[in-house]
């Protein structure tokens, strides 16, 4: 085989978001990915949504990252010929009347009034509790993760760019500062092979596990926007709706949690069809892992996307392929340096 330009491991989220970066962009790449591994992206609900956390605040970047997102997923869309990126407003009943003052402050607020789209005045719905309405937002939406990892893997295989494979230690070469995995010759090796990446070649970067279960659920509810109040409903079909997630410290207990939460959001009947369960890569500081090893002169890493995957892989895909390629420095929140020190 040629000398590639890249050799990426992984081909979760990041994995695939980085190989669609690097074939927009002409370069030699091939993805080794091991195909047992339970991953976070197969439990991911894919929601991007720029108003987030238990303060409903602007997500961090928010105008840069959302800024690309959707005409990044859309341009892959079109190349492949498959539809996985779905434009939809969050519906987010009110939790309580200070709740509802705090976006009724918001509304006024310039800072938000672009991601506010209408307020939906108190109701008494037969589908959901929420006697106190809410507030609609906008500039948000869902990527079907499974079906966008599953049609990327098909083309990249497709055009050989893709090899089923299970990278261990054994399989990595070390000469002097340059690291070479098997047979593989490339300028460049990035991992993204998201949490497992503690036991491996960047384990001394501040990693987190974030357990998380989701669930799909079978149900009569005719919604059109994502529903969000401590949890998400997403309907991908007339009867089936994506409703996650918990946030944990270990794997105990996501589906009873989920089931609590849902009887306090959702009035109709429904049945669980199927559970996820996925380790979110997170991060000691909240903020990705892009950049360079402090050792190995060819080896990087794009990881640490946490909860937020889908909005944050593009923007740090573009981040890395402009440093490598151009030069230009990995904005410093995101940059491994920033734990070399
Ligand atoms: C329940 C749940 C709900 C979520 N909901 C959302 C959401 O709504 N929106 C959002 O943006 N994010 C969400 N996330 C977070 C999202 O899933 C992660 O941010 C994202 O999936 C991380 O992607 P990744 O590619 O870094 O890791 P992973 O998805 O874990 O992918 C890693 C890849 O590397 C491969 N691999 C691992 N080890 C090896 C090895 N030794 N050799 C070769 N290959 C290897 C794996 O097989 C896998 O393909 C959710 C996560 C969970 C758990």
């Amino acid at each position: 085989m040629k000398k590639l330009d890249y050799l990426i491991v992984g081909q979760g989220i990041a994995g695939t978001t980085l190989g669609w970066v690097l074939y927009l962009n002409n370069k030699e790449f091939y993805i080794l990915n091991d195909e047992d591994t339970r991953t976070s992206s197969a439990a991911a609900l894919g929601i991007y949504n720029p108003i987030t956390g238990r303060n409903s605040v602007k997500t961090w970047n928010v105008d840069t990252l959302f800024y690309e997102l959707e005409e990044f997923y859309l341009k892959v869309e079109k190349k492949i010929g498959k539809k996985f990126l779905y434009k939809k407003n969050i519906y987010r009943p009110y939790k309580s009347n200070k709740n509802a003052n705090e976006w009724n402050e918001k509304i006024s607020n310039k800072n938000y009034k672009n991601y506010i789209k209408a307020e939906v005045k108190s109701k008494n719905s037969k589908t959901l509790y929420d006697e106190l309405g809410g507030i609609i937002t906008t500039k948000s939406g869902y990527l079907d993760v499974n079906k966008y990892i599953l049609e990327s893997k098909k083309y990249f295989h497709s055009i050989k760019r893709y090899k089923k494979y299970k990278l261990n230690e054994g399989s990595i070469i070390k000469n002097d500062n340059v690291i070479q995995i098997k047979n593989w010759r490339s300028k460049y090796v990035v991992m993204c092979i998201g949490i497992n990446e503690t036991k491996n070649l960047f384990s001394y970067l501040p990693f987190k596990h974030l357990y998380g279960t989701s669930i799909i659920i079978k149900t009569k509810l005719k919604i059109m926007e994502i529903i969000n109040r401590g949890i998400s409903i997403v309907p991908i079909s007339n009867d089936l709706k994506n409703v996650g997630s918990t946030y944990k410290k270990d794997n105990n207990n996501g589906l009873q949690e989920l089931i609590d939460k849902l009887s306090k959001l959702l009035k109709k009947k429904y049945i669980i069809i199927d559970e996820k369960n996925g380790v979110r890569p997170a991060t000691r500081d909240r903020r990705p892992f892009v950049g360079k090893h402090h050792f190995f002169n060819n080896l990087y890493i794009l990881n640490g996307l946490g909860s937020k995957g889908v909005s944050l892989a593009p923007y740090c895909s573009k981040e890395l392929f402009n440093n490598i390629e151009k030069n230009i420095d990995i904005n410093k929140e995101i940059n491994i340096n920033r734990y070399n020190s």
